[in-house]
């Protein structure tokens, strides 16, 4: 059954059970499911919990007033529905006025004429079924838009972050650190010899393991940290609040936690890597852009493949940044 050939539901909130039983029948005659709520707040809890199609409400009950029904209504009510008020006695322009006023879509004097009122209850149903609609492919498009932001932001092979998404969290954070004076770190990685592990072992076994290289790195981060995949076999970390020392302590856990990691895999068998590390954290002289930031890490990394990789070193202020790190291709130069 489609949404239109739906039996649509009525909320009747009255308190009398002789108008309960004349105004339900009618409604089931038209073909419609009716439930009842006697008091005000059985209203507000029904119009929760049943989540009707349109809502009749009385305007003087036992509890509640119609007006603070239908306010209360209104504002717990994350969907839109039809309210209709009737009333028997409060039939003044002020009291119709402040029906609407409250956020009623009709105010209907009873006794009211049966096809006038069936009408405007079909009346208001189309309108709440275009809203319905409106709504469903909004949350359609925001479903889409999600999608595709994630395919903008997540590299496909290790579901890390990608490098364009790095950097602006790199320039943001930084930002940030250099105005209110605080650390941050800024760690990258390269597995050693790769080359030499996809050629004994192949492509897809590289790839497997760099999937779950990946996945033991992000989980040993903190909330907070970003890590992305910045090329080929090479990730970069940004941790806010870190200072050089914290970073390097984080980097030796890493390091040791890839080095001691044998991922067994059904067809390649057991498969071991090496990663080598670079740390540079903020305050640092000089240092007054992030991708100069970025650039100290990576000389740090180029000593840690210098100085024997599987390794970790962090940046020494004397050495002062070389070159800005360039595409991931420059790590193929490293000896
Ligand atoms: P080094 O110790 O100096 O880092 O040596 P290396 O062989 O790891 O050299 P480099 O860092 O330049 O590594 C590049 C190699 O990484 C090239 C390629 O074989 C491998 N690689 C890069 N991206 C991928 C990928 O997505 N999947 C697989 N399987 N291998 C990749
Ligand atoms: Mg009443
Ligand atoms: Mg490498
Ligand atoms: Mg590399």
């Amino acid at each position: 059954m489609n949404e239109i050939e739906r039996q649509k539901h009525i909320l009747l909130i009255e308190d009398s059970p002789t108008q309960a039983r004349y105004a339900g029948l009618l409604l089931e005659d038209a073909g419609y499911r009716v439930s009842v709520a006697p008091t005000g707040r059985l209203g507000v809890e029904k119009a929760e919990s049943e989540s009707p199609d349109l809502i009749m409400l009385d305007v003087v009950l036992p509890d509640l007033d119609g007006f603070s029904v239908c306010r209360c209504l209104r504002h717990r009510l994350l969907h839109y529905v039809p309210i209709i008020m009737l009333t028997e006695q409060r039939t003044a322009i002020e009291d119709k006025v402040g029906g609407l006023g409250v956020g009623a879509d009709d105010y209907l004097s009873k006794p009211y004429n049966e096809r006038e009122m069936l009408a405007r209850i079909a009346s208001l149903l189309r309108i709440k079924q275009v809203i319905d609609e409106l709504h469903g492919r909004l949350a359609d498009e925001h479903q889409s838009y999600q999608a595709l932001k994630r395919i903008a932001l997540v590299d496909q092979l290790t579901g890390l972050y990608n490098r364009h998404y790095f950097s602006e969290v790199l320039t943001r954070e930084f930002s940030l650190a250099l105005r209110h004076g605080n650390p941050l770190a800024c760690v990258m990685t390269d597995i050693d010899y790769f080359r030499d592990f996809n050629t004994c072992h192949g492509h897809l076994a590289g790839d497997w393991v760099l999937r779950n290289t990946a996945g033991l790195i992000r989980e040993m981060l903190r909330h907070g940290d970003v890590i992305a995949r910045y090329g080929g076999e090479e990730f970069v970390m940004v941790l806010p609040m870190t200072e050089s020392h914290s970073a390097v302590e984080l980097g030796e856990r890493v390091r040791a936690a890839v080095a001691a990691a044998i991922w067994h895999h059904p067809e390649f068998g057991a498969l071991e890597i090496t990663l080598s590390i670079g740390v540079a954290a903020l305050p640092l002289p000089d240092v007054t852009d992030p991708q100069r930031l970025l650039a100290c890490a990576d000389q740090a990394l180029y000593r840690a493949k210098n100085n024997g990789r599987n390794r970790v070193e962090s940046f020494i202020v004397q050495e002062r940044p070389s070159s800005l790190p360039a595409a991931p291709a420059r790590g193929a130069t490293r000896q």
